[in-house]
């Protein structure tokens, strides 16, 4: 029996990887020297994931930003914006077409959105009509020869066509992208080729087959595979999926014409009695029994039961042993971890361990002697189950108390709006941003300092506050209308309310990559959830001490928190989800309270937990709708509630957006250029809305006629005194060089725009 992992996390143990590309786009560093470091990186990985017992390592998953855009360069969609010569994109146009180019005429990124389910963004290839692919690019090849040469037993992985068509998205006129197959397939083909005799397995990505799929898309599947498989000559083929079961795609799954299909059984567990039934004979199964997605430890005496049970059907021979998907989405190593309380951290397995436990499992199932380590395993269960620490009797008294009106705001919205636009007096397109100012070098070294007690409370107060005036004033010679603090204190919008909130632990290290070379820390909820004091009131209240105009009050939501945090797997998310709730509107009451008039509730993640299946979304919806609204009706009429949204496909949850009624919501539509209020205007979305109009993702300052193009754009679809005016999302990742033209060209569009109106 083999073990195998699908992928690795892949901006190193230290996050080598961000801090050379961030040098190498600051022209610091050489592309050589950034190419070793990747190497590095990668021999590293595979030593480390070999060490720790895995057979067959994966060779592709590592990745220079993405590795769907890796995959759109590797077969040359390189669109035409980016005047390419001949489809073969250097160093330089893969990272042109990533962020984007800076500078007058600059050029847009490419869009941009989260991978399924996780908080995980890739580039969203685009495809013409006409779109021909070819082999262009080798990278895979020679890091497959990279990796045996280092004397490695190799898998190369990539994303299968399916999905890369599937999420990829037209560039200009709309058409079905899969009728690209036929000039995509010879391109893969001639990569198969090039790689038969190099290694022994391949691995197509094919996530989409834990989407809801219409029957001509999963009779596609089969011949697709069958040509690759008559190309491959003694190359293997494995299938993946993962994100959730089978569903309805697994007929064609246990059918594919290859030699292996890969499966999530942490999410699909449901499929495994069918999938042993049903599953061609020439088919090795590849059991993915260890969560690619949590960091809790594995149940190791249930995933060995599991594959017992496959190999006692299937033979041993047929059955590889693996965790649910890539672990591109938990942290590193546990080992590096040496702040944290023992107790939690004995319930913990991060991806080093992981592989870890696969091996544990494979040895296991082979009547290996793992004795020890199952003992070990058990402990660690019966100590999380029992602690005392899990448990608040508080948190369910108060949740057990909660009322249906405790669901709701006062009045409606036209009742509120009329409240809220006399009192609060702003102009006809409100000018605003999202919450963070550009963090600055001194910022962050202060909060480290802070962190690690090298300074005490009133320096670093007084450094917090220096910057929370700076942004003021920034702001009012802006002449934005509603201001912010800028977020100084925070190093993260999910990890600084965690902080703050009983139940949750942190790492020091155990950051997971959430696009490009930008990584995100989760914090961990281990219980139940509280908040002991207020959080953000002494920030806010400093922050609107020195100007006569609003400033918001900001927070992240219920569902962001849970979103982007690793959960408890031992209660429901929507369980977990309403006591973050309570937490956050105990702190939305005492802002109030201290006279915030305006308060931001970013949930950015909102549309990212929706379940990948139809049939699971609504009841999805109907808790976090209710765990937003919780979190925000306990304020008066004229206490103006604002959300956030980005990287959203909204279509799909537009009549949540409305129902968490929000008095103005602000969202990312400056990338697709205004595209997705298409749903706004189909549903009529009857509350106040900043589509973004500069993006921020990008270092290029937007124009200001272009953003007035873009107010425009909007108008047509939304109401002049529903319409706001900001960027797509929080400034923290620019500079103020950047952002100040920006903002200050933003600020005359909607003057601009304001006059033709009047
Ligand atoms: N208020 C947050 C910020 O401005 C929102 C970030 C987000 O939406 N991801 O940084
Ligand atoms: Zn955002």
């Amino acid at each position: 029996m083999q073990t195998h992992t699908l992928g690795y996390p892949r901006i190193g143990s230290n996050r080598e990887l961000k801090q050379k590309l961030e040098a190498y786009w600051r022209g610091d560093v050489s592309a050589d020297d950034l190419a070793i470091t990747a190497q590095k990186i990668r021999l590293n990985h595979w030593n480390i994931q070999a060490g720790a017992g895995v057979d067959l390592l994966p060779v592709g998953d590592f990745s220079y930003y993405d590795h769907m855009l890796d995959n759109a360069v590797r077969f040359g969609a390189i669109p035409e914006r980016y005047n390419v010569e001949n489809g073969q994109a250097s160093l330089d146009d893969y990272f042109r077409m990533a962020r984007g180019e800076a500078g007058e005429n600059g050029i847009p990124a490419m869009e941009m959105t989260k991978w399924f389910d996780t908080n995980y963004h890739y580039i969203v290839p685009e495809f013409k009509k006409d779109q021909s692919f070819r082999l262009a690019d080798d990278s895979l090849i020679r890091q497959v020869e990279e990796a045996a040469f280092a004397g490695h037993k190799v898998k190369a992985v990539l994303p299968g066509p399916l999905t890369f068509l599937m999420l990829g998205k037209c560039a200009d006129e709309q058409f079905d992208k899969l009728n690209l197959l036929q000039n995509l397939i010879p391109a893969y083909v001639e990569l198969i080729e090039k790689l038969s005799g190099k290694c022994s397995w391949i691995q197509f990505d094919e996530p989409v087959l834990a989407l809801d799929l219409d029957e001509e898309v999963k009779r596609l599947f089969g011949p697709v595979y069958r040509t690759f498989k008559e190309a491959s000559s003694n190359l293997r083929i494995l299938v993946a999926t993962y994100f959730g079961g089978l569903g309805n795609n697994l007929d064609v799954a246990a059918h594919l014409p290859v030699d292996g299909l890969h499966v999530d059984l942490v999410r699909g567990y449901q499929d495994l009695g069918l999938l042993l039934k049903t599953i061609n004979s020439d088919l090795s199964l590849s059991l993915g029994v260890v969560d690619g997605r949590n960091i809790w430890r594995a149940d190791l005496e249930k995933a060995i039961s599991t594959v017992k049970s496959a190999c006692s059907v299937l033979g041993s021979d047929r059955v590889f042993v693996a965790p649910s998907c890539s672990l591109l989405h938990v942290p590193f190593d546990l080992d590096l971890e040496t702040k944290l309380d023992d107790e939690i951290k004995s319930w913990m397995a991060f991806a080093k361990q992981k592989c870890s436990e696969v091996r544990i499992i494979a040895d296991a199932v082979s009547g290996l002697d793992v004795s020890t380590e199952l003992a070990e395993n058990r402990a660690a269960f019966e100590s999380r189950k029992n602690s005392s620490r899990v448990h608040n009797l508080k948190v369910s008294q108060q949740l057990a108390g909660l009322k249906p009106e405790d669901f709701h705001r006062k009045s409606s919205y036209p009742v509120r709006a009329e409240i809220q636009h006399t009192s609060l007096g702003f102009p006809l397109l409100p000018t605003t941003t999202i919450g963070s100012f550009p963090q600055t070098s001194e910022v962050r070294a202060k909060r480290s300092a802070y962190r690690n007690n090298r300074i005490d409370q009133p320096e670093y107060k007084a450094a917090m506050y220096k910057y929370i005036e700076d942004c003021i004033r920034r702001q009012e010679d802006m002449g934005l209308d509603v201001l912010v603090h800028g977020e100084p204190e925070r190093n993260d919008m999910v990890e600084y309310f965690g902080e703050n909130f009983e139940g949750y632990c942190f790492t020091s290290n155990g950051w997971v990559q959430s696009y490009g070379s930008r990584c995100v820390k989760p914090p961990i909820i281990f219980g139940d959830i509280s908040r002991p004091v207020p959080i953000t009131l002494d920030w806010i209240n400093y922050a609107q001490s020195l100007s006569d105009k609003e400033v918001k009050g900001m927070l992240t939501g219920p569902v962001t928190i849970l979103c982007w945090s690793f959960v408890r797997d031992d209660q429901p998310r929507s369980e977990t989800c309403r006591q973050i709730a309570l937490a956050v509107r105990d702190e939305v009451a005492d802002l109030e309270k201290s006279g915030v008039k305006v308060i931001q509730i970013d949930e950015p993640a909102l549309r990212e937990g929706l379940p990948l299946r139809k049939s699971e979304q609504k009841e999805y919806l109907r808790w976090a709708e209710e765990a937003f609204r919780l979190s925000s009706s306990c304020v008066k009429d004229e206490t103006q509630i604002h959300t956030h949204m980005c990287y959203c496909e909204f279509d799909e949850i537009i009549d949540s957006i409305a129902a968490l009624d929000a008095d103005v919501i602000s969202i990312e539509a400056s990338r697709s250029r205004m595209e997705l209020l298409g749903s706004f205007e189909q549903f009529s979305y009857p509350n106040e809305i900043g589509p973004g109009v500069y993006d921020i993702h990008s270092p290029s300052i937007p124009a200001q006629a272009d953003m007035e193009l873009l107010l425009e754009k909007a108008l047509k679809v939304i109401p002049a005194e529903r319409l706001w005016v900001n960027p797509d999302c929080g400034l923290k990742t620019r500079k103020w060089d950047e952002v100040e033209p920006a903002l200050k060209n933003m600020v005359q569009a909607a003057i601009n725009v304001r006059k033709r109106l009047n």
